[in-house]
């Protein structure tokens, strides 16, 4: 885009953000959670400071989206969770709204920043969707920073999964009915995968997921978070979207995709419509939310799950953080 061009048509009062760190069922006690207060308080306002540069809703949802996979408290990047043998595989997506240009990449666990190789896989490659050895091989060629899986591994994660282990059982970050991902009781129930949606000062959209997946999850299993037009998503004519739940039910419902049918032709609303979509995950047994940001600048959050890890900045520029329903938006 041509910078002068656009420092002409800036106008900051369009900007909105909102990130999120995951949504769960919080064990009860589980208190005011200041560290992730802190660590969403801190991304949102260095992703909105970026914004008010005059960077683009692209731009500023990958930078966000860096930032929560380096912060070892969020399920992507350092942090996410362990598959069954151990390792972590790692999902990310991003979309912009102008054009639905896009990258996605599935289980890879060498590439420092898996969104920033999403990144490079929307613009410096002629395809959208690599997996595994081959999206690693990608980021290797354009000289994308590597590391060893290790990177990626905490002391928590292996806890979280000698128990699931132990338990048998594929740990959900949120409870569900879906009969081929075991039910995990409420009290265990950990908190996953992260994400980012903007519009910038020229009133375009973007959006960025990125997560660990499942604890104890098969090698190779792969969820809504990289999949474009259901747990990511982007489109200037209705909205930007970025999921987080049971990744089997996201795909069902189609949700980014949901969500953009039902406003561009049913004419619904966005919390409308990403209410209804939410509805579509609950009908097939999943549990979790979303963040989205309509063309207009509207906000909405909805999760059925007992909290959502969010931040987010709405008309009035002040970066505000939530965790329960009844913290807003
Ligand atoms: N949606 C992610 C997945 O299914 C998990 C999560 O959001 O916690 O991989």
């Amino acid at each position: 885009m041509n910078h002068e061009k656009t420092a002409q048509l800036a106008d900051f009062s369009r900007i909105r953000l909102v990130i999120h760190g995951g949504a769960g069922d919080l064990a009860p006690g589980a208190g005011p959670q200041p560290e992730h207060r802190a660590a969403l308080d801190r991304i949102a306002a260095s992703a909105k400071a970026l914004l008010m540069t005059g960077a683009t809703a692209l731009d500023a949802v990958e930078h966000a989206v860096m930032l929560l996979e380096e912060c070892p408290l969020f399920n992507a990047g350092i942090g996410g969770v362990l598959n069954r043998d151990g390792l972590p595989e790692l999902d990310a997506a991003i979309q912009r709204g102008s054009d639905r240009a896009c990258g996605a990449v599935a289980g890879v666990m060498r590439s420092q920043s898996p969104v920033r190789l999403a990144r490079a896989v929307m613009e410096r490659s002629p395809h959208v969707f690599f997996s595994g050895p081959g999206a690693e091989q990608l980021g290797r060629e354009l000289g994308l920073p590597e590391v060893a899986p290790s990177y990626f591994i905490t002391a928590e994660r292996l806890v979280q999964l000698e128990d699931a282990r132990r338990k048998g059982v594929i740990t959900l970050d949120h409870d569900t009915d879906d009969s081929r991902v075991q039910k995990v009781d409420r009290s265990d129930a950990a908190f996953g995968t992260v994400g980012a949606v903007a519009r910038d000062a020229f009133g375009g959209l973007a959006a960025a997921t990125s997560t660990g997946g499942l604890t104890n999850k098969h090698p190779g299993r792969i969820g809504d978070t990289p999949i474009v037009g259901m747990g990511t998503f982007a489109d200037d004519r209705s909205a930007a979207i970025s999921c987080t739940g049971t990744g089997e039910s996201f795909i069902k419902a189609c949700f980014g995709h949901e969500v953009h049918a039902r406003m561009n032709y049913s004419g619904w609303d966005l919390a409308k419509a990403a209410q209804h979509a939410l509805d579509e995950v609950m009908h097939y047994g999943g549990r979790g939310g979303c963040i989205a940001i309509d063309h207009e600048g509207h906000i909405t959050t909805p999760f059925n799950s007992y909290v959502m890890y969010r931040a987010w900045v709405a008309a009035d520029g002040v970066v505000r953080v939530g965790i329960e329903p009844v913290d807003g938006p």
